[in-house]
């Protein structure tokens, strides 16, 4: 048997192992250095089944709504006090930095606390129709709720769909990603020890094509909210197809920040650290283009770049700047995409490589220039430490290029003048828009995309209509 610790699938308030065992290794050395259950099909229908019997016995649904804010508030107190666990075993799993590691379960914490504060208060309408009528509506649960969630901010993106939909009287089912499942488990951990019903929430580890795809098709299955992939969402959506099942998609991006001739560069260098090589540019909201006025773009290439050459590049617990990617797989895709931007004749500023000498999965933070705006890499999503920078000459070119993919997930203006920057942030394609700060908001703002980016939106107080459905009760009170 293997010395590794291990991890379990958690079904029907219960903590179950399998036959065959996962082993996730260390993003910074490449060592195994832990195993999770592989769920099969079996454990994906006894979490269905167990989530089907939540729904219909109303544990959930039928109770005051003042209960749901005590889970709530409990599971977030539970979350605080594993923290610190969780955090070092997210930052080994994945490679992210301890401080990233522990900013996601504080952020999983809020998104708890701020949902308990809606779970109260989701009231309906009533509507007139005369004396001889009452009418009203209710928001009512979805039903079963299955979470499918990738692997860049395993438990904040969990806690991100489970929070609201929880607060909405639902009962969920998650398929956690086969890389990076470990630290999502402490979620578990704190709705058990909330005192959540059993079945109310169920974490399945497995494959995607396997037990992702029977749960997406699954009779019991009332919603899907996927976050991940375009091509991966875009097959959800077919198999969703078969049983209309409601869906909310959070896919990737190509996000744009745009920099006005009068922005603050110290402002902009900063939001450009934060925004591309934070959690290693694994980040669908990632900054993965700057476009810059051709009056500052010289001295935006050479900030950029002095500060890309300064990074420290390390292990995730020695908390540095920039972190090893997740995978061997990301790291080949990721490098493989920068060395097609330099043969279809891009000027790599810096990096466009692996760290040598590393076993590691360490990428080179790396600046593209002189990119032609139709190539693969101010296109296509890279997921990975890697910055296009491209001039403009007018605002109206500005927004064609930000505007000029598929994709729209956020977007970005720097200006000192805001009478612009806002004009400008009105005419971008994206659910969300920073100004003057690269992932301004929070939890309370909503988040998502348009496009290939997908729709419906997570976070703030409008996600939580994402996980309700309206009905509506129409009386004749008159007798006769
Ligand atoms: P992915 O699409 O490969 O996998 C996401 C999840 O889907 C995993 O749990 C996977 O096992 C599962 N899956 C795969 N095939 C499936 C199928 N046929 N049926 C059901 N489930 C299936 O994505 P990834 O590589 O884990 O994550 C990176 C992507 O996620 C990037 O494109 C990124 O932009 C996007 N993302 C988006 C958001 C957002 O909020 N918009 C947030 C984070 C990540």
């Amino acid at each position: 048997m293997s010395t590794l610790d291990r991890y379990y699938n958690y079904i029907d308030g219960a903590w179950k192992g399998a036959d065959h065992w996962l082993v996730v290794s260390d993003p910074a050395t490449d060592e195994p250095y832990a195993e999770i259950a592989e769920a099969g099909i079996e454990d994906a229908d006894a979490a269905m089944a167990a989530a089907r019997r939540c729904v219909d016995d109303g544990s959930l649904s039928a109770v005051r709504p003042a209960q749901r804010v005590t889970w709530l508030l409990a599971i977030a107190e539970e979350i605080k006090a594993l923290t610190d666990a969780a955090a070092l075993v997210l930052c080994r799993e994945n490679g992210k930095s301890l401080e990233v590691a522990r900013g996601e379960f504080e952020e999983a914490a809020r998104y708890f606390e701020y949902y308990a504060g809606m779970a109260d208060k989701i009231e309906g309408t009533s509507i007139p129709l005369g004396d001889d009528y009452v009418d009203f509506t209710s928001y009512e649960p979805m039903g079963v709720s299955v979470q499918i969630v990738p692997w860049n901010f395993p438990p904040s993106i969990c806690a991100r769909s489970l929070a609201p939909a929880l607060a909405a009287g639902n009962a969920v089912v998650i398929k956690s990603p086969e890389i990076s499942p470990l630290a999502m488990t402490f979620l578990m951990t704190a709705c058990e020890r909330a005192g959540l019903p059993k079945g109310a929430v169920n974490l399945l580890c497995g494959k995607g094509s396997v037990i992702g795809s029977h749960l997406v098709k699954h009779r019991d299955a009332n919603q899907i909210v996927f976050t991940g992939s375009v091509p991966t969402g875009q097959r959800i959506l077919r198999d969703a197809a078969e049983r209309a099942t409601p869906s909310v998609m959070e896919l990737g991006g190509k996000s744009a920040a745009i920099v006005h001739a009068d922005a603050d560069i110290e402002q902009v260098i900063d939001s450009v650290k934060a925004g591309i090589f934070f959690n290693a540019g694994q980040v669908c909201s990632a900054m993965s283009r700057l476009l810059v006025h051709r009056s500052r773009y010289d001295e935006v290439v050479a900030r950029a770049r002095e500060m890309a050459e300064g990074l420290s590049i390390g292990p995730g617990v020695d908390n540095p700047e920039l972190t090893p990617l997740v995978s061997r797989s990301q790291l080949e895709q990721v490098e493989a995409m920068c060395h097609r931007a330099i043969e279809a004749g891009a000027t790599c500023v810096t990096g466009g490589e692996r760290v040598s000498g590393s076993s590691g999965y360490f990428m080179q933070p790396t600046l593209f220039a002189d990119v032609a705006v139709d190539s693969e890499i101010f296109q296509e999503e890279v997921f990975g430490p890697v910055l296009v920078i491209h001039p403009f000459d007018s605002e109206d070119e500005a927004v064609e290029l930000a505007n000029g993919t598929e994709f729209g997930l956020v977007a970005g203006v720097f200006d000192t003048r805001l009478d612009r920057a806002l004009r400008t942030a009105r005419r971008l394609r994206g659910g969300q828009v920073f100004i003057n700060e690269w992932f301004a908001g929070g939890v309370e703002t909503p988040f998502g995309g348009v496009g290939l980016s997908g729709f419906g939106r997570e976070k703030g107080q409008e996600a939580l209509y994402s996980y309700v459905q309206t009905r509506n009760i129409a009386v004749r009170v008159k007798g006769e």
